[in-house]
């Protein structure tokens, strides 16, 4: 798909300012029903790619991403524009810098369309918990689209934009992706720089591409990934190929426990065969702390949150439209808060300030550190005994706006199949694994160990086509 846009706009067949209007002209038409965007940036857009024009009629040769347009979730920095991370408290906020990966994309060409909806500070599983309103899934409008990298998994699968970038802190690019039938990619834990992302749990967040093939995943991944002088945690991966023997697959036997939709279980043993007809071995496995790891999560995300949410005070960033009436600087922190923030952000931020407080320190957050430890090594050992993992993305297929919308456990068990990776900090990626029933995506998940982001893409390149149609 990318490969094709830089084909057509590299052999002249189409101009980079036409390009960019059809994707405009695209979201036009169908943004009134999906609202995957919270901005749209048309003027930049169009100017970039006039620029663009100009040069290549001036003969400059095409990069894989130059001219192409893409969209951007809305707590990734960018320059001008308004990054509001779907929260109150930030609604008239201008970046006044790139994220590193904004900075990589623009240098590689590629022109950004707009900013899209997610839930807010990225935490949630629907985009429902967006400030703003809530995003719809493009194949059933009264369903969610997943969350909370909603609105760029909405915006990629209705073709409003080639590509998109998302966050990933338990899940938030890989269920969407499932729920709308797209591929979405989460990295190795560092491989992406974290520069300019609006921080959740600094030590679970990744940023990375939500696209229509693994190919395109790649591409996008090969531009944004490396060592960045401005985060500490990123590194440079090492390439590597796929052994030249047969590929050892493992599938844990916890992921066809209670809870998981009929029609996904049967998807996913169909999956088996056809992978097992492909020549790939076929390996059960046990992941027995994988039950532990929802609970694990739910410690220390809150924990990491509340430090991180911290720095919004109502004196930095932008403030409410909201007239405060207290006077002194106490009652403006807790107005301020109390108004910007929504239900489900306050609840974690309570959560994580009680499982960090003195007394439940121990109880609480050091031993969610040592399971994340525990859980660390789990894969290790299951990683020297097969070459991938593979699960289905998530336990029920998109739900409907509204259905657990008012029950947060409910909507806590949709990453029950994601959180882990995030634990780990190992690389796993959702693709398109045909239609249930009533035609709604289902998403299969492929983790690989630490670092082998490349593999894993390989793998996924290698067996899309096998699973994703019939
Ligand atoms: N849905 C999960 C949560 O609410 C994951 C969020 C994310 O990956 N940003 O925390």
């Amino acid at each position: 798909m990318i490969k094709e846009i830089h084909r057509k706009l590299a052999q002249r067949e189409i101009s980079v300012t036409e390009l960019v209007q059809r994707y405009l002209s695209t979201i036009k038409d169908k943004e009134e029903q999906i609202k995957a965007f919270i901005t749209i940036t048309e003027q930049q857009a169009l100017e970039a790619a006039r620029k663009l024009d100009s040069e290549i009629q001036e003969g400059k040769e095409l990069g894989i991403l130059e001219g192409i347009p893409f969209a951007v979730k809305d707590n990734i920095l960018t320059k001008g524009i308004k990054t509001t991370a779907c929260s109150k408290i930030l609604q008239n906020y201008i970046g006044v810098y790139d994220a590193t990966v904004i900075r990589k994309l623009k240098e590689a060409g590629a022109i950004i369309l707009g900013k899209t909806n997610m839930d807010e500070f990225a935490m949630g599983s629907s985009t429902e918990n967006s400030a703003f309103f809530p995003t719809k899934n493009p194949w059933d409008e009264r369903r969610v689209p997943g969350g909370s990298s909603g609105g760029s998994a909405a915006a990629v699968a209705a073709q409003m934009v080639p590509f998109a970038l998302g966050s990933d802190t338990g899940g938030s690019i890989r269920q969407p992706a499932a729920f709308c039938g797209i591929v979405g990619f989460k990295p190795s834990y560092g491989a992406v720089s974290r520069y300019g992302l609006i921080a959740l749990a600094s030590s679970l967040d990744v940023i990375g591409p939500l696209t229509l093939s693994v190919e395109d995943a790649e591409i996008v991944f090969r531009v944004i990934s490396g060592k960045d002088d401005l985060d500490s945690t990123s590194y440079d991966l090492r390439a590597c190929s796929l052994p030249k023997e047969k590929i050892t697959v493992g599938i844990p036997q916890e992921c066809f426990s209670q809870g998981l939709d009929s029609e996904i279980k049967e998807n996913m043993e169909k999956t088996i065969e056809k992978l097992k007809a492909a020549e790939i071995t076929i390996k059960t496995i046990s992941l027995p702390l994988l039950p532990y790891s929802l609970a694990c999560y739910y410690i220390i995300l809150p924990a990491e949150a509340s430090a991180n949410l911290a720095r919004y005070d109502g004196i930095r960033y932008s403030p409410l439209d909201t007239e405060l009436e207290g006077n002194d600087l106490l009652s403006l922190y807790y107005d301020t808060r109390g108004l910007g923030f929504g239900s489900e952000v306050r609840r974690r931020i309570v959560l994580g300030t009680f499982v960090l407080s003195r007394g439940y320190y121990e109880a609480f957050y050091k031993r969610a550190q040592k399971v994340r430890k525990l859980i660390t090594e789990e894969y290790k050992r299951i990683f020297s005994e097969v070459d991938f993992i593979i699960s289905p993305t998530t336990p029920t297929l998109p739900f409907f706006l509204g259905e657990k919308k008012d029950d947060p456990l409910a909507m806590y068990l949709s990453d029950i199949f994601t959180v882990s990776a995030n634990i780990a900090g190992v690389p796993a990626i959702s693709i398109p694994s045909g239609f249930s029933k009533e035609h709604l995506p289902i998403g299969l998940q492929i983790t690989a160990p630490y670092g082998k982001d490349f593999l894993l893409l390989e793998f996924a390149k290698k067996i899309e086509k096998i699973v994703a149609y019939e």
